[in-house]
Order: C-alpha cells, then structure tokens, then sequence
C-alpha cells in the first residue's frame, strides 16, 4: 500500500507517472514543434521524387531499432527518427514526379483536422457519442442531393472507410431486399435460382470479391464486356444477362463503374440503370473515382447518369483530396439502406425510433468503432467550399487532356484511351520490330526503371492482353513540362532497355 499518496483529494500512484508523463498537456506543443518543422520541410520541397522502394528486411531493422531504442533517447529525439523514417518512406504525393496512383495530395488544413479528430473522439456510428460527424453526413449528403437533382427524394448517405467497404454495403443492401429471408435463413433458401450479381470487366477487385464474401460463387458472376473505350457495352450485356437468367441465374445487382481503376472509364449509367430495372435488379455505381466529378460545373456532365442508380459511391480521399478514408455511399431511397444490417444490439440501438436514432447511421453501415473522417470533408467544404474541389479537379482533368494530346503527336508513343478523366494510358513503341510479348515486356522494365530512378513513378496496367504504362494527375503542381520530360525519361529508359535486350 505504499505506493498509493492522496493527492488532492484523488487517489495517485507513483509508479504510474509514465501515463502522466504521456498525458501532460504541457508536452503537446514540443510534438507539434517536431511535427511541423518536418511536415513543413517535406510540404515545400518540390524536386521531383519517385518512390525509395526499401527492402522489408531492411526497413524492419531500421525499425526494430528504433522500437528496443528508446532507452538511448529521448522522447522527443525518438519522434523525430521515427517521422523522418516515415516521411522517407512514404510516397511523395507533393512531388510532381508522383503519377502512379489514385492516393491524392492531401489538403493540408484537412490532415491536421485529424489531430483534433483523433484526441478529441467523436465516434462517428452513433448520435450519442458522434454527434458532428453525423451532423456533417447530412450536409455533405444535402450538397450532393442537389448536384443529383435529387433534393426531393428521399435520399440518403452514409460514410464508409472505403469504397471497397461501400461497394461491399451496397450488395448487401439490394441482396437483402431481393431475398428479404436470406439474412436469417442463409443462402440455402434460394432454392430455383441461382442469386448473382453482374460487373464489367474491368471491375475493381473489391468489386469482384464480393461474390465469394457474400457466398454467390465467384464463378457465378456475370462478367459484362467491354466495349472500345472500355466501358460495359450495353449490346452484349443485355444479351448475357438474358442468357444467364434462362440458366437460372437471377441477377439482383448489376454493377457499373464511373471510373475505372484502369483508365478510368464512365459506363453508359442511363442505360445500365434501365437495363438494371427491366430485370427487377438494383443499379449500383462504383464511382470511387469519378463520383467526385458532382462537384464541378465542368465535369458533372461526365457522370450523367449517376441519378438513376439505386446507390453509388465516391471516394473522398482519392479525389476529394482528404485524408484517407473517406467514402460516401448514397442511396436514391433513404429508406432502403435500413434492409442492409437488420439486426439490433440493446447496447447501442434503441427499441423505439426517435429523433436520433432516426437520424444516425450506426444500424446502416457496417463499422462500430468508425472514424468521423466525414469532418475532414465537411471542415474543406466549410472553410474553401465548393470550388476548391472543384479548382483542383478541373485543373487534373485538363492537364490529363494536354499529356494525352502530346504524347499521341509523338511517334514512338502510343496512348491507349482518351482520358474521361485524369487516368492516361499509353505504351512505348520502339522502331524496333518487337513480337507483341517483347513490347508488353518492355513497358514492364520501362516502368521499372524509371522507377528506380527515382524521378518519376507511374504504374501499369493490363488492359486484355497490352502491357501499358499508366498515370494518375493527382497533384494540381503537375505542368505539361513535367509529362514532357517524364517522356524523355521514358524513351531514354527503352533505348538503354533495347540495347540490352
Ligand atoms: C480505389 C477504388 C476502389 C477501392 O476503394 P478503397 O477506398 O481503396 O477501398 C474501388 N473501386 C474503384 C473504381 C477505385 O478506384
């Protein structure tokens, strides 16, 4: 019992002065010290960076090291090792040698918005203990409404950690309301036909997954085909669909995409949503990626469509430009998101519907514990509005139009699809004859190469059976000088590639 001293009336005990020591306000401000003289350096450094690809044994080390450290420095030391391996490790989204991916430069008031997030918690599930992220779902979900036309309706949103999460939600939502048995009694109750869902062939894989997740059988999917621009090509797909419905397959979710992870393809949303309709299935949208496009007076016409699904989603951290994740998943009828997860948990649901549990969207999504990214979204909107996303997406969108229009005047490049949006696929033709396996292999060591150059660093992609190179404008600091010295460096890379070949 000698440990334990009455201090102020409180009962304290002294060997637990560690937690004092990491709670103490006081301390706050010689982290953010740290923080800011970093992120500062790492924010208006602006050569041009690709990724250090180190190797995991290598970087656990270094790690490990640092974890069993800690004896040798101080706290405040130990941070700051700690963020410099972080931030040399990381990829430079700021850079504009960066144009491999969909992960965005983030907006940074946004990202610090996540201190406040994080040490002052506001769960965003339920009313009780998340009262302002739920708040802030129904603005955000109120300024989509009107850019849908939707404001009559009685539509609804709800925020997920990622699309991949959403689309996942989604299925289950129209699942559920095909078969309202299917949730208590499982799948065996399907006993005449064979429940599935249709996707296009370039479907993200969250998309494809779902399938085995849901237990409809991977290989009953309905793959739809692609037509040129790599978009579902609604010939074939209404013929397939019939087809698979005589052999039993009842198809209760057919799914588009605005946005290809690929290139960023926008189906024919109109006519899939009717198609979708005639068959007495749900019309969902994987607009992960282009959903964001609502926003701008420019782009919007590029989703058109959009309005007829019974859901779809975007992703706010890819192009939004907020901290990862943050996904709204809408809903046309409101209503119906309440057949997603139809069971109750005395601990947190209600008996009786009120006010806020009216209001809160805990019985709709699937996360408990969920982080109220939905405030970074709504402090951008309310601090910039509209426009910002609207600035920076126009901006990304043009610049992709002016790379593909240069390097389809080049010779030794040939771009494979007219940018929808800012995704530009293309490849690089030597004058070589090459066999088509040579050239898709080339694109493969071109993109290694520059990689390991370090400058640049883009992606590839297959699209059926043509290797391509593939960038992704993310970064509003990225100029058409850029895209044309990154092609020197590519053409560079392929002759001292060839040479060795
Ligand atoms: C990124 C992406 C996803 C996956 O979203 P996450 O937020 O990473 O889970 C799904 N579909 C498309 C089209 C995407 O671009």
């Amino acid at each position: 019992m000698n440990d334990y001293h009455i201090q102020n009336n409180k009962i304290t005990d002294s060997s637990n002065s560690i937690l004092y020591d990491a709670f103490n306000p006081n301390n706050i401000s010689f982290f953010f010290e740290q923080v800011q003289k970093k992120l500062y350096k790492l924010l208006q450094d602006k050569t041009k960076k690709g990724i250090q690809c180190v190797p995991p044994h290598e970087l656990l080390k270094t790690a490990l090291t640092l974890t069993e450290n800690n004896q040798n420095h101080s706290i405040i030391e130990q941070l700051s090792q700690i963020i410099d391996l972080h931030i040399s490790t990381g990829i430079k989204v700021n850079s504009s040698g960066y144009m491999a991916r969909q992960f965005s430069s983030v907006i940074p008031v946004s990202a610090i918005y996540d201190v406040v997030n994080s040490l002052c918690p506001q769960p965003a599930s339920f009313y009780e203990c998340g009262p302002l992220p739920n708040v802030a779902d129904k603005i955000i979900a109120k300024k989509f409404a009107e850019f849908l036309g939707w404001e009559d309706h009685n539509y609804g949103m709800i925020s997920t950690s990622g699309a991949s999460l959403a689309n996942l939600t989604a299925v289950i939502t129209a699942r559920n309301i095909k078969y309202p048995n299917i949730w208590s009694k499982g799948n065996s109750t399907q006993k005449t036909v064979i429940p599935t869902i249709a996707i296009g062939a370039d479907a993200h894989f969250s998309v494809s997954r779902i399938a085995g997740i849901l237990g409809l059988g991977q290989q009953n999917i309905i793959i739809l085909p692609l037509n040129k621009k790599r978009q579902i090509c609604i010939k074939q797909a209404k013929s397939i669909l019939n087809e698979a419905q005589q052999n039993g397959k009842d198809i209760f979710c057919i799914i588009g995409a605005a946005g290809s992870t690929s290139v960023g393809a926008i189906d024919p949303l109109k006519e899939l949503a009717d198609l979708a309709h005639q068959l007495n299935a749900w019309f969902h949208v994987d607009a992960a990626h282009s959903g964001s496009f609502l926003v701008s007076d420019i782009l919007r016409n590029r989703v058109k469509g959009l309005q007829y699904a019974d859901s779809f989603c975007l992703d706010a951290h890819k192009t939004l430009f907020i901290p990862a994740a943050c996904t709204l998943l809408f809903y046309k009828d409101g209503s119906k998101a309440k057949s997603t997860f139809p069971v109750h948990a005395s601990y947190v649901t209600e008996e009786f519907e009120d006010e806020v549990s009216k209001f809160e969207s805990g019985t709709k999504n699937f996360e408990c514990t969920k982080r109220p990214s939905i405030l970074n979204l709504w402090v951008i909107w309310a601090l910039y509005g509209r426009e910002f996303f609207e600035a920076k997406l126009n901006y990304l969108v043009k610049i992709t139009a002016q790379a593909y229009h240069y390097l389809n005047s080049l010779n030794n490049f040939e771009v494979l699809n007219v940018p929808e949006s800012n995704i530009l696929c293309f490849r690089y033709l030597p004058k070589e004859k090459l066999t088509e396996e040579q050239l898709n292999y080339l694109q493969i060591k071109i993109r290694d190469k520059i990689r390991d150059d370090g400058r640049y660093f883009i992606s590839k992609v297959d699209l059926d059976h043509i290797t391509a190179l593939r960038i992704v404008v993310m970064n509003h600091e990225i100029v058409l000088d850029d895209i044309i010295d990154l092609s020197k460096h590519i053409h560079q890379a392929a002759q001292s590639i060839l040479k060795n070949l």
